[in-house]
């Protein structure tokens, strides 16, 4: 009895070829929804999102950091309750100043020193406390007070500091849009300290706030929370006075001041019947701010539903518009940039992304910059979730895809080389992304989210307290996914061959009957990290349709065995793209059969082949023409992206 033996060697494009197939399918894949939701491009994302953040922050780090280190110390000592800003803005002079008062309790016993941030730009007119004036130095950008008594643990304290000046730093602007003044901050990171004295630390929200600015009475000063009261001072100001009741970071405290336009739209939650959505904006860009701005209650119902409620429901959300070339959070009152609006959605996915930072940096915030991602690549991943809901999966696999197709990713997530970066975005989505895939599908994602949220709800969070509220919803250890994917830098490189081939009876399935079997062999090449582990998914197809396998691949040279049914005419390796990868091109292949004892037999195949599916049968003859004896040989398949040997059985 003669089997004969067939062997289907393949292998599949490689990287060039992905990523071009990848690149097209992204513009494919937006094309014939008649959309104007464009696809964010790196480019966009980097001067929209992070670049004006990170120079700020840059120039910021220059200066600071040997007092920082210092003061952040001290400031461990007590815990804010509540400030109190009061202040007027001076357009002429370029100013800013009044009163800002802090309330907070002691974390130690006899605590009598309080150090609080301040660009030395500003000048202390005062420092009091208990109606008394306190002693103060102010140098090296922070101001040192010296309570009039020591105060023990968990005893409240006050301080209220007059100061006054023109901001130097970049966080506190002025500028014009069409002749009307307007000035506006974005303090985040570490901005705040440039314009108003506070423990400028994302670690210690205030439990509330209330930020009071008097201004000329023909602008309006938009801020965070509720507006309580709007006062006509009758000496040519207005003060305008808005209460934050939820806790809030002091990077999160801002205004915006111009002759805004306004008006008020919507957001229905189940458990109550309305909450505002007040959206300020110059009056020559209102129409298409009106256009643009609309899709807000339906991106507050949609993260709602996946993230549970808007976070400050109490209160308001909604926009101010300001000069900066981006976006940024402000807690209950996005601050959007100009440039943004268009008229015709075309920058939806910033404002989508604004909104979800209310969930991921406003309502849980990164405990320190190291954890920056947790604002950033959740915000970025919460876009894609978006877009996955409104026009499906595959274009949710091209908006990742879109965010991996520029440049690449320089260093760590955590502790990120650059706080605000491509990294530290798109790779954080990236994270998320993959991270979903290990624990099962997005049911899975979004229930680590919210048993995170439910931890971490109005306070701060780091990274490892998220790895621990998703190895809840693994049901283990995900520290081999954390450590090389947020703390380790680059991705795997993937070299992979297979081998499929038919016999009567199977080698690989336990049970008797026709079978393919088929062999992976996947090599790791990265030469900038160590070696990865992934679970990959491997779909197979045949004539029967696909089957998906799932490998876990965690060495640097690996074979992989499956049987199926029928012939394999495809094998695609990873296809909806859930690992950050490299895969490498190969064009060489050879394949020749050996014997047990490692003689060649055979040459089959040898010299250039195209990406795709090959076939190539064996007579069971040798080399010189004469047919082998029965017995066990070896196919070996050697291409230029892996080797992959196969055993064969020749049966007379
Ligand atoms: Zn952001």
């Amino acid at each position: 009895m003669l089997r004969g033996t067939r062997c289907l060697l393949a292998m599949l494009a490689a990287s060039l070829v992905a990523a071009a197939v990848g690149f097209a399918a992204a513009t494919a894949g937006a094309a014939p929804l008649e959309t104007d939701h464009a696809l964010p491009n790196p480019t966009d994302r980097a001067r929209f999102l992070w670049e004006p953040k990170q120079a700020a922050f840059e120039r910021l780090e220059e200066t600071l950091a040997a007092p920082r280190d210092a003061a952040e110390r001290s400031q461990d000592d007590f815990d804010v309750v509540f400030y109190d800003l009061d202040l007027v803005v001076d357009f002429p002079s370029e100013g800013v100043g009044g009163d800002v008062t802090m309330r907070a309790v002691s974390l130690v016993d006899g605590l009598s020193t309080v150090i609080l941030n301040l660009y030395d730009s500003m000048t202390v007119a005062s420092v009091t406390g208990n109606l008394t004036s306190l002693a103060y130095t102010h140098s090296e950008d922070l101001v040192t007070i010296v309570l009039d008594e020591p105060v023990d643990t968990g005893e409240t304290f006050e301080v209220t500091i007059e100061y006054g000046g023109v901001p130097a730093g970049y966080a506190f602007q002025f500028r014009t849009h069409e002749d009307a003044p307007i000035a506006s901050t974005l303090s985040e990171p570490e901005g705040a300290r440039e314009w108003w004295p506070c423990k400028d630390t994302p670690a210690d929200k205030a439990d509330s706030v209330r930020i009071a600015f008097t201004v000329p009475d023909d602008l309006v000063a938009v801020c965070e929370g509720l507006l309580t009261s709007e006062i006509d001072n009758g000496d040519g100001t207005k003060t305008f006075t808005w209460y934050e009741s939820y806790p809030i970071t002091t990077y999160l405290v801002s205004t915006g001041i111009t002759n805004y336009a306004s008006w008020v739209d919507y957001y229905h939650p189940a458990r109550s019947d309305s909450m505002p959505i007040t959206n300020y904006v110059y009056p020559e860009d209102l129409a298409d701010a009106l256009i643009d701005l609309d899709i807000t209650p339906n991106g507050i119902g949609f993260f709602a539903s996946i993230f549970g409620e808007y976070p400050f429901i109490d209160e308001k959300y909604g926009h101010k518009e300001f000069p900066w070339g981006g976006a940024m959070e402000h807690q209950t009152c996005t601050s959007y940039g100009r440039i943004l609006i268009t008229g015709d959605h075309h920058y939806d996915w910033v404002l989508i992304h604004e909104l979800a930072h209310q969930w991921w940096g406003d309502w849980v915030t990164c405990r320190t910059w190291d954890d920056i991602w947790l604002n950033e690549g959740f915000s970025v991943y919460s876009e894609a979730l978006w877009f996955e809901d409104l026009y499906g999966f595959e274009y949710y696999k091209d908006y990742m895809l879109a965010d991996d197709s520029f440049g690449y990713f320089d260093g760590p997530i955590y502790d990120p080389w650059a706080t605000f970066s491509r990294t530290v975005y798109s790779k954080g989505s990236w994270t998320l992304h993959m991270l979903r895939h290990v624990l099962g599908d997005r049911d899975d994602i979004l229930e680590t989210l919210a048993l995170y949220a439910s931890e971490h709800a109005y306070g701060t969070a780091v990274t490892s307290e998220f790895q621990a509220a998703a190895e809840t919803v693994y049901g283990g250890s995900l520290d081999w996914f954390f450590q090389q994917w947020v703390y380790g830098e680059n991705r795997p490189y993937y070299e992979y061959a297979w081998v499929a081939t038919y016999y009567e009876y199977a080698w690989v399935a336990s049970d008797a009957g026709d079978h393919w079997n088929v062999m992976l062999h996947v090599d790791q090449v990265q030469e900038d990290a160590g070696v990865f582990t992934m679970p990959i998914d491997i779909v197979l197809e045949t004539a029967a349709g696909e089957t998906t396998v799932v490998v876990w691949n965690d060495q640097w040279s690996q074979d992989f065995f499956f049987a199926v049914d029928d012939e394999p005419t495809a094998l695609a390796f990873d296809p909806d793209h859930w690992i950050l990868k490299h895969l490498d091109e190969g064009t060489g292949v050879a394949l020749a059969v050996y014997d047990v004892a490692g003689r060649h037999v055979a040459t089959l195949a040898d010299g250039p082949a195209a990406p795709g599916v090959h076939e190539v049968s064996w007579d069971g003859r040798d080399a010189g023409g004469a047919q082998v004896a029965s017995g066990v040989y070896f196919a070996r398949l050697v291409t230029d992206a892996g080797d992959a040997s196969h055993k064969l059985l020749r049966v007379k």
